[in-house]
This record gives C-alpha cells, structure tokens and sequence, in this order.
C-alpha cells in the first residue's frame, strides 16, 4: 500500500529554482554533443530565419509597386520560399535531435540508475519503499530528460528569438522599440503567473484521479465488507468529498486556461497596436525625412506580435523545472549515493595488479558442476589469493541494523569446508542475521568475519558472492521458463548442464511432468508452482552457479512429504563438500546437520548434534519437543 502510494506522489511545486541542480543536470547533455550541437544549431537558425523572413516581406511590400518588372522582386520571392522550406527542414531537424536527446538522456540516467541500486547495499533498500525506487527510476528520469531536452532546446531558441526580435525592433526606430518592448515585462509575468496555476491545477486534477481510481477500486473489491459493516453512506461521503474537490480544481483548471489566452493575446495586440500607432505616425511624417515605409510599419507591427511565443514557452519550461525540481533533486541523489559495502583501495590495487595475469589463464571455459566434490580445480580468484574457501569464521561479530538496536554481541563461530550448520530458535533471535552476515549483505560493526582466516572485507566483493549459492524461504523465479530460471545460475551453461544441475537436486522428476517441461513459463515470481518445487528450482540454480558457500532458509510453509523428501535428498547434494548454513525448519535438516546451533537474543545459546542436544535437555530439547514434535506429528497425520 504504501509503495503504490509512494509512486503517485506528486511533488511540491519549489518557488526558488535550484540553479545548480538544473546546471548539474543539463551537464548530462553536454556529454551528447552528435544531438546537442545540431540542436542549439537548429534552434538559433529557426530564430534568425523567423525574423529575416519578416524582414524579407517588407522587402516585398515595399517594392510592391515594382511588380513584375524587376528582376530582383521575383528573386526575393524565390529566396523567401528557400529561406521558409529551410525553416520548415530546420524544425524537423530540432525535434527529431531533441526527441533523440530526450529518449537517450532517460536512457542513461536510467542505465545509471539501475547500476547504482545494483551495487547498493541491503542496508539501503531497508529504508526505501520499492515503490518508491521505481517511480524513481520511471516517471522521473522520463520528466527529467525530456525536461533537459526540449528545456535546452526552448530556452535556447526562446532566448535568441527574443533578442533577435528585440534588437531588430530597436536598430529599426529605438523610440518604437522601446515603447513595444514595454510591453514584455507584462507578458512575461502574465505567462508565468497563468502557466505556475495551470500546472498546479492539473496536477491537483491528477491526484484526485487518481485517488477516485483507487476509490472504485475498493469500493469494488470490498463490496462484501462494507455491505456487511453496512458503510456504504460513509464511504458515499469520502467518495462525493473527493469527486467535488476535483470538480473544483477542474473547473478552476478551465477558468485559467480561457482567461490565459485572451489576456496574453490583448498584450500582443497591445504591443502591435503600440508598433501601429507610432509606426503610423512615423509613416505619415516620412517626407520629413524619417525612412520609415509602409513595409517597416507591418514589419513592426508583426516583430511585435512575436514576442508571445518564447515568452509562453520559456514561462512554461520554468514552471516545469520548478515542479520538477524535487524528482531532480532524488534522482541526483540516487545517482550520488555511493554504496557502503564494496571493495577497498586495497582490494582494488590487489585486482588491478592481478588482471594481466588472469587475462593470460583464460580460457573462456567455466568449470564444471562439482557437485559430489570439491576436488575439481576451482577458478583462481581476481586477486590472487586462494579462491577455495575453507573456513568461515565469525570473530567478535558485534552488528546492529542502521539506528536498531544491537542484534548480534562478540559472536563467534567457525565453520569448516563440508559442515552444514543448522541455525534454530526463536523468531527475532537472529538468525537471518547471521547468515546475511555470511553473505556480506551487511557488513559487522566491530569484529570480523573471515575466510581462510582473512577479514572477508579484504577479498574482492564480487568474487566472494560469486562463490554463494543462496536458497530464501520464498525463493524468488523470474518471469520466463523453469529452464531460464535456472541458467540464471550460470548464463553460460548448456541444456545438458542444467538438466543435470535439475537430476542432482532431484527436481527433473516434476519439471518433466509439466505440461511444457523445461520449456514451462512459471509466471512473475513463479505463481503457478508450489512453494517446493520452487526451493527445487533454486537448488538446481545455486548448484548450477557451483558456490563454495551454501545459504538456505528453509520453507516454512507446509510441503507435503514426497517434495520433502526430494527437497531432503537434493539437500545433501547441494551440501556435499560445501560449507553450509541453513535456517532450519525440518526436522530432516536438523537431524542431518553437523552441528545445530540454538540462535536466541543474538547468542548461540546452545550447540551441538542433534542426539547431543536432545541429551541436554535444554532449549533445543525445549523447541524440538514443542515445536518440532509438532510438525512431526503433522506430518504422520498427513501420510
Ligand atoms: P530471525 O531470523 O532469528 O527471526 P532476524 O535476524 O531476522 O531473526 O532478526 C533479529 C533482529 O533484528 C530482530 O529484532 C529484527 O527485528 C531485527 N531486524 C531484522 N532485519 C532487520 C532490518 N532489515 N532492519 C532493522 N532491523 C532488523
């Protein structure tokens, strides 16, 4: 709910601009010269054009009497036809470089932007709504680059227009031009004061749209319950409350728009009538010697009448950045926040200094699935230390989440190549904590985790969780088929490759059991199968990826005996010679785990095997004779 309400935010409408945002902004189409160049080009073109093209009529005008018997009149015709064809051909020039420039700027901010939430911690994602990353990445960048385009573009000619029509005005007769250009500060207050109201108004229109939409919507859904609570009177009354209020907005909307018009049309009239009448005098006082035609006077009278549209477009573009302001200042934002867990200078030297060498090794072949052993020779990491993992260790792991309290206190913890661990206890104790530890999801407070006895922070980030196979509760598919699903795992592998990856983890059976086989679309976020051939499906991806870590939190949900029993063998497979933690839930796990840990408050509070703790009669004795016994029980009843 609050995501969706976050992508339907509108912004507040900002009376300063941020001149510095906008300049930040604009600097990204710098970087597009092939677009940009020809644009401005074309802009200042169209804008001289124009305003030669009113001169070249009073050219005309005035040697109206000289018709068809100069060679000159026809060739003005002839020029002034060329001149407004290369007009025309100059504005679909601009607009194809500006839709260009617009479409291509969205492009790359959004290519920036998803490459930042990619590297961007989960500390990050904890505090931001998706909702809310989406609109980001959407509406925003969308409004922004076309801002910053057909900104460019209407500032650029809007500028040049005015001047060019303004110093023509005053090299003409400075005593007409200043009297018409009188009329400009008006007119440009009158744009922006109508153009500032007329966006707010629409945008109010929108908002209540919106909201009547989602009103509808559960008033649709919810018909059941509101009938039963009998709230149909109460909800009729938010329902008419809102409709009025965009009745409101839509009306005040209409008002402005038609009173718009016709007051910035009187000023144009008002300038072209102040180029008439002191024009008209000028004319009429010709003989005294003042060169000034009948040609000038409808030259001036029509310069005067240009003044409207820059002036209404340049109004409108900063009406826009005002309202656009906000989503600027995120999106900058986006792009500016640098992710808190990546690769030290360290590191990155240790990579640098490595990459020569790895260029020299490769051979283009990924390795194979090891699945039954860790013997096969494992691809060197990108920093030259050694790339098999044999311990994790956790050494006075102390970590809180960002402003929470302190989950995990001096934790320690080591974990050899080929033990599985099973982590039990209370929900909050921790758990999924320690293992987004392992991960390198967050990083420790204080303390360290490390591999082979090396502080993992000091391992290139990449290669580290490129060596973890991760199965979550709610395993995560990908719109497109069981078979894309699983090359995930490795985009290189082969068919051959990801059926066997499949066969290993038990989970070939089901999948050729589907109407389309591998070829099965399983829908956004796999909807159409159950949660465990779902844990199937990701097994069969992490071995695929071959990880020398393996994570797991187990389904809670019920699975029925026979896909936990496939789940339980392809486990053992997907553990074999690995180091493994899991969340656990099932008993089969449990039993089967070289160690179980008890995780409460953030403590191991107990550890051992299963017939150890049992044999303790402590918490786990506890949990597994309430809890476990339970689900044991369950699932005889089920048999
Ligand atoms: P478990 O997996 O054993 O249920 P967790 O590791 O999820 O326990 O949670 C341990 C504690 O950390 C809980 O108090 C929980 O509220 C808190 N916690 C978990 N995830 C976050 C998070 N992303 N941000 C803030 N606090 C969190």
């Amino acid at each position: 709910m609050s995501d969706t309400a976050h992508t339907h935010q509108e912004d507040e409408f900002h009376s300063r601009l941020d001149t510095g945002m906008w300049l930040k902004l604009f600097r990204r189409a710098r970087a597009m010269p092939r677009y940009l160049v020809p644009l401005i080009a074309t802009a200042i073109f169209i804008a001289a054009a124009e305003t030669t093209l009113s001169f070249m009529n009073k050219w005309v005008i005035d040697g109206v009497d000289r018709l068809g018997r100069d060679a000159p009149f026809a060739l003005y015709i002839t020029a002034f036809l060329a001149l407004a064809a290369l007009t025309s051909g100059g504005v679909w020039v601009f607009i194809e470089m500006a839709g260009n420039l617009s479409n291509r700027l969205a492009h790359d901010i959004r290519r920036d932007g998803f490459d930042r939430l990619q590297e961007l911690e989960f500390a990050f994602y904890d505090t931001r709504p998706v909702g809310w990353l989406i609109s980001r990445l959407t509406s925003d960048c969308d409004r922004l680059a076309r801002i910053i385009a057909w900104g460019t573009l209407d500032i650029v000619w809007g500028s040049v227009f005015v001047t060019m029509i303004a110093a023509a005005l005053l090299w003409i007769n400075w005593r007409l031009g200043l009297i018409v250009l009188s009329v400009l500060p008006p007119l440009a207050f009158v744009s922006y004061w109508f153009q500032k109201r007329m966006l707010l108004s629409a945008r109010e229109i929108r908002k209540y749209n919106s909201r009547i939409t989602a009103g509808y919507n559960e008033s649709i859904q919810g018909v059941r319950t509101t009938k039963t609570l009998v709230r149909e009177a109460a909800n009729l009354g938010e329902f008419k409350e809102l409709t009025t209020r965009m009745l409101d907005a839509s009306v005040r909307n209409a008002r402005q728009s038609s009173l718009y018009y016709p007051i910035v049309a009187t000023l144009g009239a008002l300038a072209g009538g102040l180029a008439l009448w002191h024009g008209g005098v000028l004319v009429n006082t010709r003989f005294l010697g003042a060169d000034f035609t009948v040609g000038t006077l409808i030259l001036c009278v029509q310069l005067a009448g240009m003044f409207f549209h820059p002036i209404n477009q340049m109004a409108r573009i900063l009406t826009e950045m005002q309202a656009a302001q906000a989503a600027g200042e995120r999106v900058l934002g986006l792009l500016a926040t640098e992710p808190k867990i990546k690769d030290g200078p360290a590191v990155l030297e240790r990579v640098k200094a490595e990459e020569p060498k790895a260029a020299n090794r490769a051979d283009g072949n990924t390795p194979p699935i090891s699945a039954l052993s860790r013997s096969v020779r494992i691809p060197p990491a990108p920093d030259g230390l050694p790339a098999r993992i044999d311990t994790v260790e956790f050494r006075d792991v102390t970590f809180r989440y960002e402003n929470g309290p302190v989950v995990l206190q001096n934790f320690n913890l080591t974990v050899r190549a080929g033990d599985t661990i099973a982590l039990v206890g209370p929900s909050g104790g921790g758990k999924s904590t320690i293992v987004s530890l392992v991960c390198r999801f967050y990083e420790p407070v204080s303390g360290s985790i490390l591999i082979n006895g090396i502080d993992y922070r000091e391992r290139p980030l990449q290669w580290f969780q490129s060596q973890l196979g991760i199965v979550l509760q709610a395993p995560h598919l990908f719109k497109g088929s069981v078979r894309e699903n699983i090359r995930y795992g490795r985009l290189g592998a082969t068919d051959a490759e990801i059926e066997n990856a499949a066969r290993l983890v038990n989970a070939h059976g089901f999948i050729t059991q589907l109407d389309r086989g591998y070829d099965t679309e399983v829908g956004a976020g796999g909807n159409r199968l159950s949660t465990g051939q779902k844990q199937l499906i990701s097994f069969a991806r992490a071995l695929l990826a071959d990880p020398q870590i393996f994570v797991m939190d187990e389904a809670t949900s019920s699975i029925d005996t026979e896909t936990e029993q496939l789940i339980q063998r392809g486990l053992e497979t997907v553990f074999a010679g690995r180091i493994s933690f899991v969340i656990a839930h099932r008993l089969s796990t449990i039993r089967n785990a070289a160690r179980i840990l008890v995780i409460g408050r953030g403590r191991i509070e107990e550890s051992g095997t299963h017939a150890e703790l049992l044999a303790r009669r402590g918490h786990y004795h506890e949990l597994y004779t309430s809890q476990f016994k339970r689900e044991r029980l369950e699932a005889a009843l089920n048999e």
